[in-house]
């Protein structure tokens, strides 16, 4: 405990850094979450060995071929999400448990779901150190939600799907936001905030491309072996998406490399001027 106080302590100025050049300065202004960015260590979050890159403007690769998003990706979905202290927050994909962190400073409390269940326990570990109690990590498929704490005023999933899981919209209070990447398996998605205007009345809004690692699961894109079979039989039409399915059928891990473009980048930004990376 005393030698992640340390690098803590040490890394806040890598931490400052990260907020006003890679997230602040492309647009991200919710000071809130701004703030929160600046509390949360994401070096307690990366593989051991790589705390020398959690500052890194980019995705990081994590166990079970899985990735901690790109710091700005987190912050992207944080703000459109309209987070309020006192919030109940679903998050869909615990992954490293960094964006659960996040949220966590900004909500009255924080439910996680992760599909592979030594994520799920890896982060339940980091976010118990680091004493964030609002927190509650479960191992399971989060397109199904979670019933038993329903209604949520806001639910993010880190993972890329075919369309909004029913469930989750249903879990939605009237008023609450959902941002979910939707598309096609293998290509880019297109971040959506879906807002719950009524009992049966939703608004959706579209907040740009992203690429993200598949959501997987009854409300996604169902089993791996079903996975599998649906990337096989693609019905895209375009050449180079077909292509690039096909090399992540031969090469699962480039899966998890994944990249989000941001029209909105101010030019001013010393942010690279390549397609910058997210989940
Ligand atoms: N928010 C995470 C990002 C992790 S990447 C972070 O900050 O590190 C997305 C995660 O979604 C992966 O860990 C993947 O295993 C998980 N995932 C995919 N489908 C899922 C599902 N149906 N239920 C729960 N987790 C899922």
């Amino acid at each position: 405990m005393v030698e992640m106080v340390d690098q803590i302590q040490n890394r806040s100025v890598e931490r400052e850094h990260m907020v006003a050049f890679q997230v602040a300065r492309r647009g991200v202004t919710d000071k809130r979450v701004l703030d929160a960015m600046r509390q949360v260590p994401r070096e307690a979050f990366v593989c051991a060995g790589m705390e020398e890159f959690a500052y890194e403007d980019s995705p990081l690769p994590i166990a079970a071929g899985q990735t901690i998003s790109q710091p700005y990706i987190v912050a992207v979905m944080i703000e459109a999400a309209q987070i309020k202290p006192g919030d109940r927050v679903l998050d869909v994909g615990t992954g490293s448990g960094y964006a659960a962190a996040v949220l966590s400073r900004l909500a009255g409390k924080v439910f996680s779901v992760e599909r592979h269940r030594d994520l799920a326990d890896s982060a339940r570990r980091v976010l118990e150190k680091l004493r964030y109690a609002n927190v509650e990590v479960r191992h399971g498929d989060g397109t199904l939600g979670r019933p038993d704490a329903a209604p949520f005023d806001a639910i993010l999933v880190a993972a890329g799907g075919p369309e909004v899981p029913e469930a989750l919209r249903r879990q939605l209070k009237i008023g609450g936001r959902l941002i979910i990447p939707i598309g096609e398996l293998g290509g880019t998605q297109e971040l959506v905030k879906v807002v719950r205007d009524g009992e049966d009345r939703f608004h959706e809004e579209d907040l740009g491309a992203v690429m993200f690692v598949p959501l997987i699961g009854a409300g996604g894109w169902g089993s791996p072996g079903w996975m599998r079979h649906r990337r096989s039989q693609s019905r895209c039409r375009n050449p180079m998406i077909r292509r690039s399915v096909r090399c992540l059928i031969a090469s699962p891990r480039r899966a998890s490399c994944c990249w989000a473009r941001r029209p909105t980048a101010p030019r001013s930004s010393t942010a690279p001027e390549r397609r910058s990376p997210a989940d």
